[in-house]
């Protein structure tokens, strides 16, 4: 039998099927979150990958802002303790998460086995968020995956003095009407997230090993800039936005295994 986990956010669905063993069997990512057809297609890709139906599955836990609303589960786990587990399983060692998806930024402090000692995350505001991210690179005309990428070919990057997603759109929309390279803008957006997102990290206390889970981690631009505010050096696994649906198919099969030999 299987245990899976999914992470249904606020912009992205994500699981993860583990086998018996606690092998991945399959992964998945679908970029539309809560509210929308993301998270059953993310599960029905997952199952396909795998090549297992849903009977297959013994236990699924889900996380994540919109993890109420999927039918089906067994449990459901908060975020903070999903990706806490996730990525002491990914990046064993880690003591500092610095997690950030579409919506909002936590900064947690974890212990040895994974545990969540301490937590601080962002307010309401979508200062620092995937959600930036995703509107200033509508402005620049650029798929968000590509601001990484501009980012390291700046050799200027521009001054963006607001954290609010309103000022700040206005004062990119200024920039580029001033003909300053798409380059610098992206790096001078990336500097106004790292500053914003370093000044979380203060309240909590940076421990290292540090790591950066969730969607934007895979901005190595961002990450740059984020080490460069808070001088130490963030690791990130090529699977840091599955880390939440990761930590939730751990916790699903620690529940399977219960059930099996209670059962048993
Ligand atoms: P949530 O769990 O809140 O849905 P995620 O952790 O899945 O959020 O992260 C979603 C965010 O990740 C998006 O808003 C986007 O800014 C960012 N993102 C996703 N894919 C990429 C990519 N390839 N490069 C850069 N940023 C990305």
């Amino acid at each position: 039998m299987f245990a899976a986990g999914i992470d249904i956010g606020s912009t992205a669905s994500k699981a993860v099927i583990l086998d018996g063993d606690g092998q991945v069997k399959a992964k998945a990512t679908v970029p539309i979150g809560t509210g929308t057809a993301g998270p059953e297609r993310v599960f029905g890709q997952v199952m396909e990958l795998a090549g297992i139906a849903r009977d297959d599955v013994a236990w699924i836990t889900a996380t994540g802002y919109g993890r109420f609303s999927f039918e089906g589960i067994n449990d459901q786990k908060s975020e903070l303790s999903c990706h806490a587990k996730g990525i002491s399983h990914l990046l064993p060692g880690t003591r500092t998460i610095i997690d950030i998806g579409g919506q909002d930024i936590k900064v947690m402090r974890i212990g040895d086995k994974g545990q969540l000692l301490n937590f601080v995350m962002n307010d309401k505001c979508a200062a620092g968020t995937g959600r930036f991210l995703d509107t200033m690179a509508k402005v620049l005309d650029v798929e968000v995956s590509a601001l990484s990428g501009l980012s390291f070919q700046a050799d200027e990057p521009a001054e963006i003095s607001s954290t609010c997603t309103v000022f700040a759109e206005s004062e990119v929309i200024s920039k580029l009407a001033a003909k300053i390279r798409l380059e610098n803008i992206a790096a001078g957006i990336h500097k106004s997230v790292a500053r914003r997102v370093a000044s979380l990290v203060q309240r909590v206390g940076i421990q290292p090993d540090v790591a950066m889970s969730g969607g934007v981690a895979l901005n190595s631009g961002l990450v740059r800039s984020l080490e460069e505010e808070v001088r130490c050096h963030i690791r990130v696994h090529e699977d840091c936005q599955l880390a939440g649906a990761l930590g939730a198919a751990l916790f699903a099969l620690h529940s399977m295994r219960n059930c099996e030999s209670y059962t048993g």
